[in-house]
């Protein structure tokens, strides 16, 4: 009886204890809440549904969060709003007689749920768990120490915030290894989508740790080296850690002419390509996917531009991992049709689709991203194909799918599951990018800026 009275108080002092915990984190670091924010689903179903949608949201610039956005009749859109907008935003729809139902009664809900299959202390647990950037990075020593004949480890550079931007290099000791082509996988361009980093990590743990038990992976680490850059907008990730779980760009302050004050740059616009600009946020620095004042404006692009051209004779395949929506696609972002070497690429994406779908039932769609979404500028797959001349250039949109309830608050409980579908797509897709390792595009024309 003693015994089990003991227990209990433990209990009760591991509460209280937690319980004060919590507080103090919210006190010091001022965490934002999002209690009873909700997210509606918009079903635009014709292209004047489509451009009526599109003026709505540029009104309501600033004052709400657009989760998805699409260009496309038929496609959702969903838009995260506070409870003080709901109301409003709800009539300003029903005038333009657009359809909505709502997808997330209570954004904070979801956020509280997030980590339920972590167990933090546990280290055969990584991939239950999402990290922070300082465990990402020890992760990355301790693969360095684990494997030292496979893992060299790159500092691509330092933030705006002067965070290392830690890469990792998986290549085989070996002298052909040298000869072989490059594989770079871009992670957490955008500090909300936590699955992409935490997907990277898995991939990459499992070349290392199944390249004995496992033929697919194994010919991925024979075929190809494999650079992964696990969290690209690092300023970015660690303030949705601490702050605002929903933050999507960098963390660099914006001067405004006149008043106000404004921070961050959507990395994924900032990229130099044709078109660049033709973008609805280009003068309005609150906005989500505001693409700065020129191109390559931020310190985190320019460095990571600077490094993949310092790579590019070796280049092969670049991949750029986003979520949400399941969608794999292709340049171009910046304009209407479909690159030369199209029929190859579709080869690939519909090889990678499928060994999803085989994998886990999941459904992916796939096509360039002009036609699949919606027009993007300044994108980093359209600076690498036209640019850097590298066929396989791809944006993966991880899970959840746009029927989903989570948007970009997957449960972690599905980080293995997502690790295991996109490793099974990359297992499909290595015989196909080595059948022409080499091949590279040349490019007739100068772009604008670079
Ligand atoms: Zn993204």
């Amino acid at each position: 009886m003693k015994a089990v009275g003991g227990l209990n108080l433990n209990f009760l002092q591991f509460g209280v204890a937690i319980l004060a915990i919590i507080a103090s984190q919210h006190l010091s670091h001022s965490l934002r809440l999002f209690d009873r924010h909700k997210v509606l689903r918009v079903q635009p179903q014709t292209e004047d549904h489509v451009s009526s949608l599109r003026e709505l949201l540029q009104s309501w610039n600033g004052a709400l969060d657009v989760w998805k956005q699409s260009s496309i009749p038929g496609e959702e859109v969903h838009v995260h709003l506070g409870p003080d907008a709901i109301e409003d935003f709800k009539s300003d729809l029903t005038k333009r007689s657009l359809k909505f139902e709502t997808m997330i009664e209570d954004t904070q809900a979801l956020i509280d749920n997030e980590g339920m299959c972590c167990s933090e202390g546990d280290e055969d647990n990584f991939d239950s768990c999402y990290h922070t950037v300082n465990e990402i990075h020890d992760e990355l020593f301790r693969l360095r120490k684990e494997y030292p004949d496979l893992v060299k480890l790159v500092n691509v550079g330092k933030s705006y915030e002067k965070q290392d931007m830690l890469g990792i290099e998986i290549k085989q000791n070996t002298p052909d290894a040298s000869e072989r082509g490059l594989v770079f996988i871009l992670c957490g361009i955008h500090a909300r989508e936590w699955i992409s980093p935490a997907t990277c990590m898995y991939i990459l743990r499992q070349l290392l740790e199944s390249k004995e038990s496992d033929e697919g992976v194994a010919n991925m680490v024979n075929s190809f080296n494999w650079f992964f850059l696990p969290v690209f907008n690092v300023d970015g990730y660690r303030f949705t850690q601490e702050v605002d779980r929903l933050w999507r760009k960098n963390r660099r302050p914006i001067l405004l002419t006149g008043s106000g004050k404004a921070v961050g740059v959507d990395l994924n616009r900032n990229f130099a390509t044709e078109n660049w600009g033709l973008n609805d946020c280009v003068s309005k620095a609150n906005c989500e996917t505001y693409p700065g004042d020129k191109p390559f404006s931020e310190i985190e692009t320019q460095t990571v531009a600077a490094y993949l051209k310092s790579r590019a004779s070796e280049l092969v395949s670049f991949f750029d991992i986003h979520s949400y929506s399941q969608l794999w696609m292709a340049p171009w972002g910046n304009k209407n049709g479909t690159p030369a070497e199209y029929n190859l690429m579709r080869r690939v994406m519909k090889a990678g689709t499928e060994a999803i779908r085989s994998t886990s039932g999941k459904a992916f769609k796939f096509g360039p991203t002009y036609q699949t979404i919606y027009p993007a500028y300044g994108i980093t797959i359209d600076y690498v194909y036209d640019t850097l001349g590298v066929t396989h250039s791809y944006t993966i949109e991880l899970r959840p799918s746009d029927k989903d309830d989570n948007g970009f608050i997957l449960p972690a409980c599905q980080i293995i599951d997502s690790g295991k579908e996109i490793m099974a797509a990359f297992k499909a897709i290595t015989p196909i990018m080595a059948e022409n390792p080499k091949r590279k595009v040349k490019r007739d024309r100068k772009l604008r800026s670079q």
